[in-house]
């Protein structure tokens, strides 16, 4: 079992682990602070190495309640620990872009009773795909891009704690962005909220406070359907 040092603290960027497993070019190690990728946020990569042992992480994926990191080349069997370092510029760019993805859907519900249905994030964009029942139009779009760049700069804190599950059943925003859909097994569910605005249950990264991410610009925006629109955005 992998202790997740990602889920305590998302600005840890650097961190020893002893190997627990060693298999070719995939490893897993006894903590790591490598994100292994999930609800649209990619894994991290950076490297892992020990005096003149270094190898580069170029993937990294959950496995039960293990991490398994991807390695470019493996390292000798001799190693029993090792030095991880993220590439931090990737990181903490899907971080802002996550928190960013966050405030938009607290946003569209708030303001236009839109409902998110699915997002992804890179380091230098990402883009947010929900329901929306209005018409779309170019000032529909302006309207949602200024109202979420009011919220970011109002400095709202973010804020990550566990709840019960049947705690978490009972939030109405919790269960809008659907709580129920977190596997049965998990009793304590992990909570990301952004003070006032709003509250998912995320596995994810974020920045401590939503002045980190700066703003928003979105750089395009289309009808998927009649109900599904989709908007792509970059960070400024
Ligand atoms: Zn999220």
């Amino acid at each position: 079992m992998t202790e997740d040092l990602f889920l305590e603290d998302s600005y840890l960027r650097e961190f020893e682990a002893r190997i627990v497993e060693l298999s070719g070019r995939e490893l897993i190690l006894d903590r790591t602070a490598f994100y292994p990728g999930g609800g649209g946020q990619p894994p991290d990569k950076g490297t892992l190495g020990i005096g003149p042992v270094r190898a580069s992480v170029v993937d990294a994926r959950r496995e039960g309640r293990e991490v398994v990191h991807v390695l470019d080349n493996p390292i000798p069997d001799t190693v029993r620990e090792l030095k991880g370092e993220l590439d931090w510029e990737r990181r903490y760019g899907h971080m802002r872009h996550h928190t960013a993805l966050h405030v938009l859907s607290g946003v569209i519900w708030r303001n236009f009773g839109a409902k998110v249905t699915g997002g992804q994030m890179r380091s230098d964009r990402a883009r947010m795909d929900f329901s929306f029942p209005e018409e779309w139009t170019t000032d529909v779009v302006g309207e949602i891009e200024r109202l979420t760049n009011e919220a970011l700069a109002e400095e709202r804190p973010v804020k990550v704690y566990e709840l019960p599950r049947e705690e978490a059943l009972e939030n109405p925003d919790l269960i809008r962005t659907q709580v129920n859909l977190v596997p049965e097994r998990v009793r304590m569910i992990r909570i990301v909220e952004i003070e006032g605005l709003d509250t998912q249950a995320d596995g994810g990264t974020h920045v401590a406070n939503t002045s980190e991410v700066g703003e928003i610009e979105i750089t395009s925006h289309k009808s998927k359907g009649r109900q599904n629109k989709r908007i792509e955005f970059v960070l400024r």
